[in-house]
């Protein structure tokens, strides 16, 4: 190294699922080339929610080198093919957002346009029975499939997550200081963070500080000033309730997302309870209300006190600032409807180790890092738009609201598109691919006026037998799927699991 100063200190802030999801990756990942240190307050606690997530989950504890059934059992997970949206396009409608792909493409189109044109031959079969995975969870099946053909991603305890990652991330070298973070000194020359110092007075000196301190953002924010985007226009529920009850039947593969007059309702099956928790507009209903309406639409007996939160939907403007890192809730937050909060912490963590510096901080990389955050968020924040944004329903002052709200240009370009053409383009590494949207846009009632040209290629004789074998394929797989809840128990069991 030359005595050249080398950039080795890297210092947590914050021991929720961010933290150690942070401490697990970096550790494993970086070794014994950081000095890693994770500094969280037990007094202090954590937000205690988080149970949905998407299929990139699934990767990343593999790149960890984690054993899956031994994680669901830590984490009392439960295995996830989508989620069923109740009420969203209207009052009494349902639809599922799914995890996989729906027919078969051609490069040239998207299979939606092939099963329109059939719609118009007369095929009168849902778009939804050319997806194994919707499928499989609306029958409430599920196994591994070879090839790993069954997408999916898992229903978890975020809090009983941490605390598995925290035994490997410590196992990998990581140091842990229990104490509460008094102030965030910064370096008099140059304005970066220089330490921590906790109520007992030690200093925790980093070089890279990752602030995963959830909504506080006690480094990003409260002390550097990075700025928020607010986002509360678009996406107005501020407020969420969280109760977990016992479950009373076997758990289902998907998570449910219900909407009522004011937000929506979120049910979760794990496997020894269900995470239940009510989102909603402050403006259009008060807490109490919102308890009662949630308590009021639960299953099972209730097992926890309310938790009750709020929170301001947007983005910090710059998840890099100085040497300072934003990740998970101190970065932002919009509300669980898709379940991308886990992700983005993934994300985060991912792209970090990727630019992970050597000496010295470099400018590009920061921008880079922003630049690739920012896209992601945003690009989130549009397909949660899109949920409340193309909807028919217009019975309560809230759907009113959201039905005539202005959207973000890039949105309202891409439902245009798929009005006029059934056409959808995943752009610059999006998380939602075009089934994604598709699945949503259809849902949520907008309906393509026109298919692809090339579906006319084929003749009806090819057509129908196109329809056929792909409808096929799908019944037949999941006619021989299991029944999810006894998968889960024999796959990877945990105390209390309810079996079929
Ligand atoms: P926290 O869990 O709040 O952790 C913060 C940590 O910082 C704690 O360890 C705390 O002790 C520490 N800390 C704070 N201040 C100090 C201090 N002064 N000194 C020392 N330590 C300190 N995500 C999903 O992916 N799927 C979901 O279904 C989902 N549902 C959600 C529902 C709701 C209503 C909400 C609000 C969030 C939901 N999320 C969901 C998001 C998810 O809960 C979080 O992304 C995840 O738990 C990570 O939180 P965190 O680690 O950033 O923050």
């Amino acid at each position: 190294m030359n005595g050249e100063h080398r950039l080795r200190r890297v210092v947590i802030a914050g021991g929720g699922t961010a933290g150690w999801m942070a401490a697990a990756a970096i550790a494993r990942t970086m070794g014994r080339t950081v000095e890693l240190t994770l500094v969280e307050s037990e007094a202090i606690g954590t937000i205690g929610v988080g149970e949905s997530t998407i299929p990139p989950l699934v990767t990343y504890n593999r790149l960890l080198g984690i054993n899956e059934a031994d994680f669901m059992r830590a984490t009392q997970a439960t295995f996830k093919l989508g989620i069923r949206f109740d009420g969203w396009k209207n009052v009494g409608d349902s639809y599922f957002h799914s995890f996989g792909a729906t027919g078969k493409d051609h490069w040239s189109a998207g299979f939606q346009h092939f099963w329109m044109y059939g719609r118009e031959k007369g095929h009168d079969r849902s778009y939804d029975d050319y997806c194994l995975e919707l499928i499989a969870a609306r029958e409430g099946k599920f196994a591994h499939l070879p090839d790993d053909r069954m997408n999916y991603a898992y229903q978890l305890d975020s809090s009983l997550y941490a605390k598995f990652l925290r035994s490997m991330a410590e196992v990998d070298g990581t140091k842990r200081v229990e104490g509460r973070i008094a102030s965030v000194e910064l370096n008099g020359e140059n304005g970066d963070i220089a330490a921590l110092v906790l109520d007992s007075g030690a200093r925790i000196e980093g070089d890279l500080f990752l602030d995963c301190t959830g909504f506080r953002a006690l480094l990003i924010e409260q002390s550097l000033h990075a700025g928020f985007d607010d986002w509360t226009h678009w996406l107005p529920c501020d407020s969420a309730i969280a109760v977990q009850t016992e479950s009373v039947r076997p758990p289902v593969p998907f998570t449910r997302a219900m909407a009522h007059d004011a937000g929506w309702q979120w049910r979760i099956p794990l496997q020894h309870r269900v995470g239940n928790g009510i989102v909603y507009c402050s403006r259009y209903l008060s807490r109490d209300a919102a308890q009662d309406r949630l308590l009021g639409n639960v299953e099972g007996r209730v097992l926890t006190e309310p938790n009750v939160l709020r929170f301001v939907t947007g983005a910090r403007r710059r998840q890099w600032y100085r040497n300072c890192i934003a990740i998970g809730l101190s970065g932002g937050f919009m509300e669980p409807l898709e379940s991308t909060s886990i992700h983005l912490i993934q994300r985060a963590i991912l792209r970090l180790i990727r630019m992970m510096p050597l000496r010295e901080i470099s400018a590009s990389d920061v921008a880079e890092f922003n630049d690739q955050q920012n896209q992601d968020m945003a690009q989130i924040r549009d397909f949660l738009i899109l949920h409340y944004k193309a909807t028919e329903r217009r019975d309560s002052a809230f759907w009113r609201q959201c039905a005539a709200m202005a959207v973000p240009d890039t949105l309202a370009q891409k439902i245009e598109l798929f009005r006029e053409s059934g056409r959808v383009f995943r752009k610059n590494e999006e998380l939602f691919a075009e089934n994604s949207w598709v699945q949503v846009m259809m849902g949520q009632g907008i309906s393509p006026r026109a298919y692809h040209p090339v579906a006319e290629k084929l003749t009806d004789d090819e057509l129908a037998r196109l329809l056929k074998l792909l409808r096929d394929e799908v019944t037949r797989t999941v006619a021989k799927l299991p029944e999810h809840g006894a998968y889960v128990v024999q796959y990877c069991g945990a105390a209390r699991a309810v079996a079929a």
